[in-house]
Protein backbone atom coordinates (compact mmCIF):
# COMPACT_ATOMS: atom_id res chain seq x y z
CA UNK A 1 0.00 0.00 0.00
CA UNK A 2 1.39 3.25 -1.08
CA UNK A 3 2.18 5.48 1.97
CA UNK A 4 1.67 9.12 0.67
CA UNK A 5 3.12 12.55 2.27
CA UNK A 6 0.46 13.91 5.10
CA UNK A 7 -0.53 17.21 4.15
CA UNK A 8 2.01 20.31 5.57
CA UNK A 9 1.17 21.95 8.35
CA UNK A 10 0.60 25.03 5.77
CA UNK A 11 -2.01 23.16 3.86
CA UNK A 12 -4.15 24.61 6.35
CA UNK A 13 -7.37 25.15 4.22
CA UNK A 14 -9.92 22.70 3.09
CA UNK A 15 -9.38 23.31 -0.47
CA UNK A 16 -5.43 23.29 -0.22
CA UNK A 17 -5.91 19.87 1.63
CA UNK A 18 -8.47 18.78 -1.00
CA UNK A 19 -6.05 19.76 -3.91
CA UNK A 20 -2.87 17.95 -2.44
CA UNK A 21 -5.52 14.60 -2.11
CA UNK A 22 -6.52 14.84 -6.16
CA UNK A 23 -2.57 15.30 -6.45
CA UNK A 24 -1.72 11.90 -4.62
CA UNK A 25 -5.24 10.21 -6.07
CA UNK A 26 -3.65 10.83 -10.01
CA UNK A 27 -0.59 9.57 -8.38
CA UNK A 28 -1.80 6.53 -7.94
CA UNK A 29 -4.45 5.33 -10.44
CA UNK A 30 -1.94 3.95 -12.38
CA UNK A 31 -0.86 1.18 -10.06
CA UNK A 32 -4.71 0.60 -8.76
CA UNK A 33 -6.01 0.19 -12.26
CA UNK A 34 -3.02 -2.57 -12.87
CA UNK A 35 -4.56 -4.55 -10.17
CA UNK A 36 -7.51 -5.24 -12.24
CA UNK A 37 -5.62 -7.21 -14.89
CA UNK A 38 -3.03 -8.91 -12.39
CA UNK A 39 -2.88 -12.46 -12.98
CA UNK A 40 -5.18 -14.78 -10.31
CA UNK A 41 -1.95 -15.62 -8.14
CA UNK A 42 -0.96 -12.36 -7.97
CA UNK A 43 -4.50 -11.24 -6.39
CA UNK A 44 -4.46 -13.76 -3.90
CA UNK A 45 -1.21 -12.99 -2.56
CA UNK A 46 -2.32 -9.37 -2.31
CA UNK A 47 -4.72 -10.50 -0.28
CA UNK A 48 -3.01 -12.57 1.91
CA UNK A 49 -0.66 -9.76 3.06
CA UNK A 50 -2.98 -7.14 3.41
CA UNK A 51 -5.10 -9.63 5.40
CA UNK A 52 -2.30 -10.58 7.99
CA UNK A 53 -1.42 -7.25 7.62
CA UNK A 54 -4.73 -5.71 8.88
CA UNK A 55 -5.30 -8.71 11.71
CA UNK A 56 -1.78 -7.24 12.77
CA UNK A 57 -2.76 -3.66 12.88
CA UNK A 58 -6.14 -4.64 14.59
CA UNK A 59 -4.12 -6.71 17.27
CA UNK A 60 -1.58 -4.52 18.62
CA UNK A 61 -4.14 -0.97 18.12
CA UNK A 62 -7.24 -1.66 18.96
CA UNK A 63 -8.59 -3.20 22.55
CA UNK A 64 -11.70 -4.71 21.32
CA UNK A 65 -10.27 -6.54 18.14
CA UNK A 66 -7.08 -7.62 20.70
CA UNK A 67 -9.30 -9.21 22.85
CA UNK A 68 -11.22 -11.49 19.82
CA UNK A 69 -8.51 -11.92 17.94
CA UNK A 70 -5.94 -13.56 20.73
CA UNK A 71 -5.81 -16.73 19.52
CA UNK A 72 -5.39 -15.32 15.65
CA UNK A 73 -1.38 -15.79 14.56
CA UNK A 74 -1.32 -12.56 12.32
CA UNK A 75 1.84 -13.60 10.81
CA UNK A 76 0.45 -17.51 9.47
CA UNK A 77 -3.39 -16.27 8.95
CA UNK A 78 -4.61 -17.46 5.67
CA UNK A 79 -8.01 -16.78 3.30
CA UNK A 80 -9.03 -20.01 4.64
CA UNK A 81 -8.84 -19.65 8.13
CA UNK A 82 -10.94 -16.54 8.08
CA UNK A 83 -14.07 -18.53 8.91
CA UNK A 84 -13.09 -19.67 11.73
CA UNK A 85 -12.77 -15.75 13.26
CA UNK A 86 -15.89 -13.89 15.01
CA UNK A 87 -18.22 -11.82 13.35
CA UNK A 88 -19.16 -8.28 13.84
CA UNK A 89 -22.45 -5.87 13.45
CA UNK A 90 -22.67 -2.23 13.31
CA UNK A 91 -23.92 -3.06 16.97
CA UNK A 92 -20.80 -4.27 18.10
CA UNK A 93 -18.87 -1.52 16.26
CA UNK A 94 -20.99 1.46 17.92
CA UNK A 95 -21.06 0.15 21.21
CA UNK A 96 -17.54 -0.58 21.27
CA UNK A 97 -16.70 2.28 18.86
CA UNK A 98 -13.95 3.61 21.06
CA UNK A 99 -11.97 0.61 21.47
CA UNK A 100 -11.99 -0.36 18.00
CA UNK A 101 -10.76 2.89 16.23
CA UNK A 102 -6.58 2.86 16.02
CA UNK A 103 -6.08 6.35 15.93
CA UNK A 104 -6.61 6.91 19.62
CA UNK A 105 -7.45 10.79 18.96
CA UNK A 106 -10.64 9.72 17.80
CA UNK A 107 -13.72 9.19 19.96
CA UNK A 108 -17.20 8.39 18.74
CA UNK A 109 -17.95 11.52 20.68
CA UNK A 110 -15.52 13.29 18.58
CA UNK A 111 -16.64 11.77 15.16
CA UNK A 112 -20.09 12.56 15.94
CA UNK A 113 -19.71 15.95 16.64
CA UNK A 114 -18.02 16.26 13.34
CA UNK A 115 -20.68 14.35 11.60
CA UNK A 116 -23.02 16.76 13.56
CA UNK A 117 -21.34 19.77 12.56
CA UNK A 118 -21.14 19.07 8.41
CA UNK A 119 -22.41 21.78 6.08
CA UNK A 120 -20.44 20.20 3.08
CA UNK A 121 -17.54 18.17 2.71
CA UNK A 122 -14.95 18.61 5.30
CA UNK A 123 -12.02 16.53 6.67
CA UNK A 124 -11.70 15.98 10.65
CA UNK A 125 -8.30 16.90 12.04
CA UNK A 126 -7.23 17.73 8.90
CA UNK A 127 -6.45 14.07 7.78
CA UNK A 128 -9.68 12.25 8.08
CA UNK A 129 -13.40 11.64 5.94
CA UNK A 130 -15.70 10.25 7.89
CA UNK A 131 -18.77 8.50 6.58
CA UNK A 132 -22.15 7.73 8.52
CA UNK A 133 -25.12 5.28 7.41
CA UNK A 134 -27.82 4.62 8.43
CA UNK A 135 -28.01 1.50 6.09
CA UNK A 136 -31.18 -0.38 5.41
CA UNK A 137 -31.77 -1.32 8.97
CA UNK A 138 -32.28 2.33 9.86
CA UNK A 139 -29.23 2.26 12.92
CA UNK A 140 -26.43 4.65 12.14
CA UNK A 141 -22.98 3.57 11.75
CA UNK A 142 -20.31 5.94 11.51
CA UNK A 143 -16.73 4.45 9.38
CA UNK A 144 -13.39 6.82 9.25
CA UNK A 145 -10.89 7.04 6.40
CA UNK A 146 -7.59 8.24 7.20
CA UNK A 147 -5.93 10.39 4.23
CA UNK A 148 -4.43 7.44 2.23
CA UNK A 149 -7.43 5.06 2.72
CA UNK A 150 -10.01 7.52 1.16
CA UNK A 151 -7.38 7.86 -1.52
CA UNK A 152 -8.14 4.42 -1.77
CA UNK A 153 -11.59 4.33 -1.30
CA UNK A 154 -12.32 6.51 -3.99
CA UNK A 155 -10.04 4.81 -6.39
CA UNK A 156 -12.27 1.61 -5.60
CA UNK A 157 -14.51 3.28 -7.97
CA UNK A 158 -12.33 1.26 -10.67
CA UNK A 159 -14.53 2.04 -13.81
CA UNK A 160 -14.41 5.55 -13.58
CA UNK A 161 -10.72 5.48 -13.61
CA UNK A 162 -10.07 2.70 -16.64
CA UNK A 163 -7.32 4.60 -18.98
CA UNK A 164 -10.29 4.65 -21.64
CA UNK A 165 -12.76 6.70 -19.73
CA UNK A 166 -12.87 10.34 -20.47
CA UNK A 167 -13.05 11.03 -16.86
CA UNK A 168 -9.50 10.51 -16.12
CA UNK A 169 -8.11 12.62 -18.75
CA UNK A 170 -10.35 15.08 -16.84
CA UNK A 171 -8.93 14.42 -13.63
CA UNK A 172 -5.18 14.57 -15.46
CA UNK A 173 -5.77 17.77 -16.65
CA UNK A 174 -6.92 18.95 -13.31
CA UNK A 175 -8.31 21.84 -14.84
CA UNK A 176 -9.85 25.21 -12.34
CA UNK A 177 -12.82 23.59 -9.75
CA UNK A 178 -15.52 25.62 -9.97
CA UNK A 179 -17.86 24.52 -7.28
CA UNK A 180 -20.64 22.92 -8.62
CA UNK A 181 -22.95 21.34 -5.78
CA UNK A 182 -25.01 23.66 -4.25
CA UNK A 183 -25.80 23.29 -0.30
CA UNK A 184 -29.44 23.29 -0.21
CA UNK A 185 -29.18 24.24 3.27
CA UNK A 186 -26.94 26.68 3.43
CA UNK A 187 -27.54 28.66 0.15
CA UNK A 188 -23.41 29.40 0.09
CA UNK A 189 -22.59 28.37 -3.14
CA UNK A 190 -23.00 29.35 -6.46
CA UNK A 191 -24.13 26.52 -8.32
CA UNK A 192 -22.89 26.59 -12.71
CA UNK A 193 -26.44 28.02 -14.24
CA UNK A 194 -28.14 24.65 -15.04
CA UNK A 195 -28.77 26.25 -18.88
CA UNK A 196 -25.19 25.50 -19.82
CA UNK A 197 -24.88 22.14 -21.23
CA UNK A 198 -23.14 19.57 -18.86
CA UNK A 199 -21.17 16.52 -20.08
CA UNK A 200 -21.88 14.83 -16.98
CA UNK A 201 -24.30 14.92 -14.31
CA UNK A 202 -24.86 13.41 -11.11
CA UNK A 203 -28.00 13.31 -8.81
CA UNK A 204 -26.36 12.70 -5.51
CA UNK A 205 -27.40 12.69 -1.92
CA UNK A 206 -27.81 15.54 -0.34
CA UNK A 207 -26.02 14.49 2.89
CA UNK A 208 -22.39 15.95 3.18
CA UNK A 209 -21.70 12.88 5.61
CA UNK A 210 -23.01 10.22 2.67
CA UNK A 211 -20.09 8.46 0.48
CA UNK A 212 -22.02 9.63 -2.85
CA UNK A 213 -21.70 13.31 -1.26
CA UNK A 214 -18.18 13.02 0.18
CA UNK A 215 -16.75 11.45 -2.74
CA UNK A 216 -18.32 13.60 -5.16
CA UNK A 217 -17.50 16.95 -3.60
CA UNK A 218 -13.37 15.97 -2.48
CA UNK A 219 -13.00 14.96 -5.70
CA UNK A 220 -15.70 14.83 -8.08
CA UNK A 221 -15.69 18.47 -9.21
CA UNK A 222 -12.43 17.03 -11.43
CA UNK A 223 -14.97 14.86 -13.36
CA UNK A 224 -18.35 15.78 -12.85
CA UNK A 225 -20.09 18.71 -14.06
CA UNK A 226 -23.28 19.59 -12.66
CA UNK A 227 -24.46 18.30 -9.11
CA UNK A 228 -28.47 18.12 -8.27
CA UNK A 229 -29.83 16.94 -5.07
CA UNK A 230 -31.82 13.69 -5.07
CA UNK A 231 -34.03 15.81 -2.29
CA UNK A 232 -35.36 18.07 -5.26
CA UNK A 233 -38.75 17.50 -6.70
CA UNK A 234 -38.75 15.23 -9.87
CA UNK A 235 -39.85 17.73 -11.89
CA UNK A 236 -36.93 20.24 -10.90
CA UNK A 237 -34.87 17.53 -12.05
CA UNK A 238 -36.55 16.92 -15.14
CA UNK A 239 -36.47 20.51 -15.98
CA UNK A 240 -32.99 21.07 -14.76
CA UNK A 241 -31.61 17.22 -16.96
CA UNK A 242 -33.88 19.28 -20.23
CA UNK A 243 -31.65 22.33 -19.66
CA UNK A 244 -28.01 20.69 -19.34
CA UNK A 245 -28.56 17.61 -21.59
CA UNK A 246 -25.79 15.57 -19.87
CA UNK A 247 -23.51 13.05 -21.90
CA UNK A 248 -23.11 11.22 -18.55
CA UNK A 249 -25.81 10.41 -16.05
CA UNK A 250 -25.38 9.20 -12.57
CA UNK A 251 -28.27 8.57 -10.44
CA UNK A 252 -29.75 6.25 -7.90
CA UNK A 253 -31.65 2.95 -9.37
CA UNK A 254 -34.87 4.67 -8.11
CA UNK A 255 -34.23 7.92 -9.71
CA UNK A 256 -33.20 6.55 -12.74
CA UNK A 257 -36.52 4.48 -13.00
CA UNK A 258 -38.30 7.63 -12.28
CA UNK A 259 -36.57 8.89 -15.24
CA UNK A 260 -36.95 6.57 -17.67
CA UNK A 261 -41.34 7.05 -17.09
CA UNK A 262 -40.26 10.81 -17.11
CA UNK A 263 -38.76 10.00 -20.71
CA UNK A 264 -42.14 8.09 -21.90
CA UNK A 265 -43.97 10.09 -20.64
CA UNK A 266 -42.52 13.18 -23.07
CA UNK A 267 -41.45 14.98 -20.51
CA UNK A 268 -37.72 14.29 -20.56
CA UNK A 269 -35.88 14.96 -23.66
CA UNK A 270 -31.96 14.08 -22.95
CA UNK A 271 -29.44 11.87 -25.23
CA UNK A 272 -26.87 10.45 -22.79
CA UNK A 273 -24.19 7.82 -23.89
CA UNK A 274 -23.16 6.74 -20.36
CA UNK A 275 -25.72 5.76 -17.34
CA UNK A 276 -24.46 4.71 -13.81
CA UNK A 277 -25.78 4.01 -11.30
CA UNK A 278 -25.31 3.11 -7.44
CA UNK A 279 -26.59 3.22 -3.19
CA UNK A 280 -29.71 0.67 -4.06
CA UNK A 281 -30.32 -2.55 -5.45
CA UNK A 282 -30.63 -2.03 -9.77
CA UNK A 283 -33.59 -4.23 -9.66
CA UNK A 284 -34.17 -6.00 -13.27
CA UNK A 285 -37.10 -3.72 -13.95
CA UNK A 286 -34.98 -0.46 -13.55
CA UNK A 287 -32.40 -1.87 -15.82
CA UNK A 288 -34.83 -2.99 -18.51
CA UNK A 289 -36.72 0.22 -18.43
CA UNK A 290 -33.38 2.61 -18.90
CA UNK A 291 -32.40 0.49 -21.84
CA UNK A 292 -35.86 0.77 -23.39
CA UNK A 293 -35.79 4.30 -23.24
CA UNK A 294 -32.35 5.24 -23.75
CA UNK A 295 -30.70 1.95 -25.26
CA UNK A 296 -27.68 1.36 -23.12
CA UNK A 297 -26.56 -0.44 -20.49
CA UNK A 298 -26.19 0.50 -17.02
CA UNK A 299 -22.82 0.69 -15.11
CA UNK A 300 -23.49 -0.46 -11.67
CA UNK A 301 -21.09 0.24 -9.16
CA UNK A 302 -21.72 -0.96 -4.90
CA UNK A 303 -20.81 1.29 -2.97
CA UNK A 304 -20.77 0.38 1.32
CA UNK A 305 -20.19 3.28 3.50
CA UNK A 306 -17.74 0.45 5.13
CA UNK A 307 -15.72 -0.40 1.98
CA UNK A 308 -16.03 2.25 -0.71
CA UNK A 309 -17.04 0.33 -3.74
CA UNK A 310 -16.84 -3.30 -3.58
CA UNK A 311 -17.97 -4.08 -7.05
CA UNK A 312 -18.44 -2.47 -10.55
CA UNK A 313 -19.36 -3.46 -13.91
CA UNK A 314 -17.18 -3.51 -16.85
CA UNK A 315 -20.27 -3.81 -19.74
CA UNK A 316 -18.55 -6.89 -21.28
CA UNK A 317 -19.96 -9.62 -19.91
CA UNK A 318 -22.81 -10.42 -16.99
CA UNK A 319 -22.29 -8.86 -13.01
CA UNK A 320 -19.43 -7.28 -11.30
CA UNK A 321 -16.25 -7.42 -10.95
CA UNK A 322 -14.94 -7.61 -6.94
CA UNK A 323 -12.50 -5.44 -5.69
CA UNK A 324 -10.48 -8.78 -4.38
CA UNK A 325 -7.29 -6.89 -3.95
CA UNK A 326 -9.06 -4.18 -1.34
CA UNK A 327 -11.87 -5.76 0.02
CA UNK A 328 -12.64 -9.96 1.42
CA UNK A 329 -16.66 -10.28 0.45
CA UNK A 330 -17.68 -13.70 2.63
CA UNK A 331 -21.45 -14.57 0.75
CA UNK A 332 -23.03 -15.91 3.52
CA UNK A 333 -26.35 -17.80 4.87
CA UNK A 334 -28.77 -16.37 7.65
CA UNK A 335 -26.94 -18.61 9.99
CA UNK A 336 -23.54 -17.08 8.72
CA UNK A 337 -22.34 -20.21 6.66
CA UNK A 338 -21.03 -19.97 3.18
CA UNK A 339 -22.70 -20.27 0.49
CA UNK A 340 -21.85 -21.77 -2.44
CA UNK A 341 -21.63 -20.39 -6.40
CA UNK A 342 -24.65 -19.92 -8.25
CA UNK A 343 -26.49 -19.21 -4.58
CA UNK A 344 -27.80 -16.00 -3.66
CA UNK A 345 -26.64 -15.18 -0.09
CA UNK A 346 -28.59 -13.47 2.70
CA UNK A 347 -26.16 -10.91 3.62
CA UNK A 348 -22.11 -11.45 3.35
CA UNK A 349 -19.02 -10.31 5.74
CA UNK A 350 -16.75 -7.83 4.51
CA UNK A 351 -13.51 -7.29 5.39
CA UNK A 352 -11.93 -4.05 4.93
CA UNK A 353 -8.26 -5.15 3.88
CA UNK A 354 -6.93 -1.28 3.20
CA UNK A 355 -8.81 0.41 6.10
CA UNK A 356 -6.26 0.17 9.37
CA UNK A 357 -7.74 3.17 11.11
CA UNK A 358 -11.34 1.31 11.56
CA UNK A 359 -10.34 -2.43 11.54
CA UNK A 360 -13.91 -4.05 10.13
CA UNK A 361 -13.04 -7.86 10.14
CA UNK A 362 -15.59 -10.28 9.08
CA UNK A 363 -18.54 -7.30 9.27
CA UNK A 364 -22.13 -8.23 8.28
CA UNK A 365 -23.78 -6.04 5.91
CA UNK A 366 -26.97 -7.74 4.79
CA UNK A 367 -26.89 -7.15 1.20
CA UNK A 368 -27.82 -10.35 -0.67
CA UNK A 369 -25.23 -11.77 -3.29
CA UNK A 370 -24.52 -13.61 -5.65
CA UNK A 371 -21.27 -15.28 -6.54
CA UNK A 372 -21.10 -15.94 -10.64
CA UNK A 373 -19.07 -19.22 -11.78
CA UNK A 374 -15.27 -18.41 -12.29
CA UNK A 375 -15.01 -17.65 -16.01
CA UNK A 376 -12.43 -15.20 -17.92
CA UNK A 377 -14.26 -12.05 -18.48
CA UNK A 378 -13.84 -10.30 -22.22
CA UNK A 379 -12.37 -7.26 -20.68
CA UNK A 380 -9.58 -9.29 -19.51
CA UNK A 381 -9.79 -8.84 -15.36
CA UNK A 382 -9.56 -11.67 -13.33
CA UNK A 383 -11.53 -10.31 -10.69
CA UNK A 384 -14.14 -12.53 -10.03
CA UNK A 385 -17.99 -11.39 -10.80
CA UNK A 386 -21.05 -11.42 -8.81
CA UNK A 387 -24.28 -10.31 -10.09
CA UNK A 388 -26.24 -6.89 -9.44
CA UNK A 389 -27.01 -7.12 -5.59
CA UNK A 390 -30.57 -7.83 -5.06
CA UNK A 391 -32.73 -6.74 -2.56
CA UNK A 392 -35.67 -4.54 -2.14
CA UNK A 393 -36.03 -0.30 -3.03
CA UNK A 394 -37.88 1.65 0.18
CA UNK A 395 -40.72 2.52 -0.89
CA UNK A 396 -41.17 6.31 -2.10
CA UNK A 397 -44.38 7.99 -0.99
CA UNK A 398 -46.83 9.30 -3.59
CA UNK A 399 -49.08 11.94 -2.56
CA UNK A 400 -52.25 13.58 -4.27
CA UNK A 401 -51.49 15.05 -7.70
CA UNK A 402 -48.59 12.86 -8.18
CA UNK A 403 -46.05 14.68 -5.92
CA UNK A 404 -43.21 11.79 -4.88
CA UNK A 405 -40.50 11.69 -2.43
CA UNK A 406 -37.61 9.71 -1.89
CA UNK A 407 -36.52 8.08 1.32
CA UNK A 408 -32.75 10.00 0.80
CA UNK A 409 -35.41 13.25 1.83
CA UNK A 410 -35.39 11.91 5.66
CA UNK A 411 -31.59 10.62 5.83
CA UNK A 412 -30.89 13.59 4.87
CA UNK A 413 -33.13 15.68 7.33
CA UNK A 414 -31.64 13.12 10.32
CA UNK A 415 -27.95 13.98 9.08
CA UNK A 416 -27.46 16.40 11.52
CA UNK A 417 -29.02 14.15 14.89
CA UNK A 418 -26.85 11.91 16.02
CA UNK A 419 -28.63 11.19 19.18
CA UNK A 420 -31.32 9.60 16.67
CA UNK A 421 -30.08 5.73 16.33
CA UNK A 422 -33.21 4.65 15.09
CA UNK A 423 -36.54 6.16 12.91
CA UNK A 424 -39.65 5.04 11.10
CA UNK A 425 -41.40 6.95 8.70
CA UNK A 426 -45.15 6.73 7.82
CA UNK A 427 -46.85 8.56 5.09
CA UNK A 428 -49.50 10.20 5.93
CA UNK A 429 -52.33 11.94 3.91
CA UNK A 430 -50.84 15.11 3.78
CA UNK A 431 -47.45 15.03 5.34
CA UNK A 432 -46.28 12.37 7.29
CA UNK A 433 -45.89 11.00 10.59
CA UNK A 434 -42.06 9.73 12.32
CA UNK A 435 -41.08 7.41 15.01
CA UNK A 436 -37.69 7.90 16.65
CA UNK A 437 -35.60 5.85 19.13
CA UNK A 438 -33.08 7.94 20.58
CA UNK A 439 -30.45 7.86 22.91
CA UNK A 440 -29.82 11.49 24.05
CA UNK A 441 -31.94 14.59 23.86
CA UNK A 442 -33.34 15.69 20.38
CA UNK A 443 -35.10 18.85 19.99
CA UNK A 444 -38.86 17.34 18.01
CA UNK A 445 -39.55 20.92 16.85
CA UNK A 446 -36.96 21.53 15.20
CA UNK A 447 -36.72 17.67 13.61
CA UNK A 448 -40.15 19.06 12.39
CA UNK A 449 -39.28 21.83 10.63
CA UNK A 450 -35.90 20.36 9.15
CA UNK A 451 -38.69 17.45 7.83
CA UNK A 452 -40.87 20.07 6.69
CA UNK A 453 -38.23 22.14 4.81
CA UNK A 454 -36.79 19.37 2.85
CA UNK A 455 -40.72 17.71 2.09
CA UNK A 456 -41.14 21.40 0.70
CA UNK A 457 -38.26 21.06 -1.48
CA UNK A 458 -39.61 17.74 -2.77
CA UNK A 459 -42.64 19.48 -4.09
CA UNK A 460 -45.01 18.55 -1.10
CA UNK A 461 -46.78 22.12 -0.19
CA UNK A 462 -46.99 22.79 3.67
CA UNK A 463 -46.93 19.28 4.51
CA UNK A 464 -47.83 17.80 8.16
CA UNK A 465 -45.33 16.71 9.98
CA UNK A 466 -45.36 15.48 13.62
CA UNK A 467 -42.55 13.47 15.42
CA UNK A 468 -42.42 11.68 18.50
CA UNK A 469 -39.50 9.58 20.39
CA UNK A 470 -40.35 6.03 21.19
CA UNK A 471 -39.10 3.06 23.33
CA UNK A 472 -39.38 1.16 21.11
CA UNK A 473 -40.08 0.70 16.77
CA UNK A 474 -42.64 -1.68 15.78
CA UNK A 475 -41.04 -4.58 13.43
CA UNK A 476 -43.15 -6.25 10.42
CA UNK A 477 -43.93 -9.55 12.16
CA UNK A 478 -41.47 -12.48 10.63
CA UNK A 479 -39.40 -9.43 8.86
CA UNK A 480 -35.87 -9.47 9.99
CA UNK A 481 -35.16 -5.55 8.65
CA UNK A 482 -37.06 -2.76 10.35
CA UNK A 483 -39.69 -1.10 7.29
CA UNK A 484 -38.21 2.47 7.02
CA UNK A 485 -40.86 3.85 5.02
CA UNK A 486 -43.86 2.93 5.64
CA UNK A 487 -46.31 4.36 2.41
CA UNK A 488 -50.01 5.18 3.21
CA UNK A 489 -51.97 2.31 1.87
CA UNK A 490 -55.22 3.83 0.23
CA UNK A 491 -58.51 2.03 0.16
ZN1 LIG B 1 -15.01 -7.59 -17.11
Amino acid sequence: MTVSPRPTADASSYEALRRQHILDLLARIPGSIRHVNWPVERIREERQQLLRSLVHVAKEKSAWHHERLKNVDADSITEADLGKLPVMTKADLMANFDQIITDKSLTLEKVNAHVSSLREDRYLLDNYHVIASGGTSGFRGVYVYNWDEWATCILSLRHAFLPVNPFLWRLLSFRPIGKIFVNSRTKKKKERTPQSKAGSVMVFADISSHMSYAIASSVGYAFIDQGYPATLSTREIVDRLNSAQPDSLSAYPSILHQLALEAKAGRLHITPKKISSGAEPLLPHIRDAVHDTWGLPVTNFWVTSEGGCLSWSCGKSEGMHLNEDLQIVEPVDENGRPVPLGVKSSKIYLTNLYNHTLPLIRYEITDQVTFLADEACACGSNLRRIGDIEGRLEDMFTYEGGTRVHPVVFDSAFEHYPNVIEYQVRQTEHGVAISLLTNGPVAVEQVERDVSEYLEKSGLHNPEVSVRIVDRIERTPGAAKLKRFVPLVTA
